[in-house]
């Protein structure tokens, strides 16, 4: 049965006038669900009780249940896990920053200021980066775009706080499940939607090309966009991220160099540093080489160890050091902190070791 959460508002008109019931009803049940996130029919008040139960036959209202709540050390992320209707379990964190800046900037979204949701768009992950919990489960299947916005709208009722961010940055490849993530940003950016402004939405991408130019021109370049760059060497990124077998550095920089130039938008990069992999002085010559002149910023983020992938964090000494040298040839670099070093957040993480202890 489709949900309520993830249609969009034609579907909606169509449902209400299915049940011969006038146009406005369509646009109450989108504030109800989008604006005030209601999670049971009951919630919603202002609407005839025959209308809610002839409505409930037709479509569920969520896609989702909640499942358990792990926060970090004060002032850390919160991770939450939920379950779908088929019996699996989805992952997202809840990231609060006390600054209370207006900058709009991406570091500021990380630095502080603001309430982020970072939201999983597939169940597992294909792409199957070394470092990352949710490439070594299993792919089980894509979120839909309901089961994507759901997890924002939940993890602000649990908490009673007003989110102002969201990251597509949590389990799966948001390009690689392409239709549902267009749809679930559409759901959050429109004014008939949760009406988050645009550029407080990033959608990140291990670097599917072609995916990458479509998802911009059908976004119009409205969202941000964050790369995950990991090595600026081929073979060492193709080591991290294999995809960079299909679609390598050369035909990945090209693209973005379109998207900055032609589009005018700008690109982060990710960039996870792990201890004698990729931190030389070769990668931060390559870095500089691919980034200063998309002009794109940089985010550094210490690995996060996961057994899976027995290398170490770089010492906090290091990564300062490896953030000084990219500033000192120009680029705009921030440090990050591990996501919930505490709380097994590293990407897809929680998500694991649930499915192991259940197994
Ligand atoms: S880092 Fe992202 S793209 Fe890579 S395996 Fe993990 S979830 Fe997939």
């Amino acid at each position: 049965m489709k949900t309520l959460y993830g249609s969009i508002p034609d579907e909606i008109e169509s449902l209400v006038a299915g049940q011969g019931l006038p146009k406005y009803r369509a646009v109450q049940l989108l504030d109800w669900i989008y604006k005030k996130n209601v999670l049971a029919w009951d919630e919603i008040r202002n609407l005839p009780k025959e209308m809610i139960q002839k409505l409930s036959g037709e479509i569920r209202l969520t896609a989702l249940e909640p499942g358990e709540e792990k926060k970090a050390v004060a002032g850390g992320p919160t991770k939450f896990l939920f379950k779908t209707a088929d019996g699996h379990f989805l992952e997202s964190v809840l990231i609060s920053r006390q600054d209370s800046s207006d900058d709009e900037s991406e570091e500021a979204v990380v630095r502080g200021g603001r309430e982020t949701v970072c939201v999983s768009t597939q169940l597992g992950c294909k792409i199957q980066c070394a470092f990352c919990a949710s490439g070594q489960g299993k792919f089980t299947r894509n979120l839909t775009a309901g089961e994507i916005v759901e997890q924002v709208a939940r993890i602000g009722r649990v908490t009673g706080k007003k989110i102002t961010n969201v990251v597509f940055m949590g389990m799966g490849e948001p390009l690689d499940n392409f239709d549902a993530t267009l749809r679930a940003v559409h759901i959050l950016i429109e004014p008939w939607g949760f009406a988050f402004g645009a550029r407080r939405v990033t959608v990140s991408t291990s670097g599917i090309t072609p995916k990458i130019l479509e998802f911009v021109k059908a976004v119009d370049g409205r969202v941000r966009l964050s790369v995950s760059l990991h090595s600026s060497i081929d073979e060492v990124r193709s080591s991290l991220v294999p995809i960079n077998r299909r679609y390598p550095l050369k035909d990945l920089v090209s693209a973005l160099r379109k998207i900055n130039q032609d589009l005018k938008r700008d690109i982060t990069f990710e960039y996870t540093l792990i201890a004698d992999l990729n931190d030389s002085e070769e990668e931060v010559e390559g870095i500089s080489i691919i980034a200063k002149p998309l002009r794109a910023k940089i985010n550094v983020i210490p690995y996060n160890p996961i057994a899976e992938f027995p290398h170490k964090a770089p010492t906090p000494e290091a990564a300062e050091r490896f953030c000084e040298q990219l500033k000192r040839r120009g680029l705009h670099v921030t440090l990050r902190q591990t996501v919930g070093r505490d709380i097994d957040a590293a990407c897809g993480q929680l998500r694991l070791d649930r499915a192991r202890r259940t197994a």
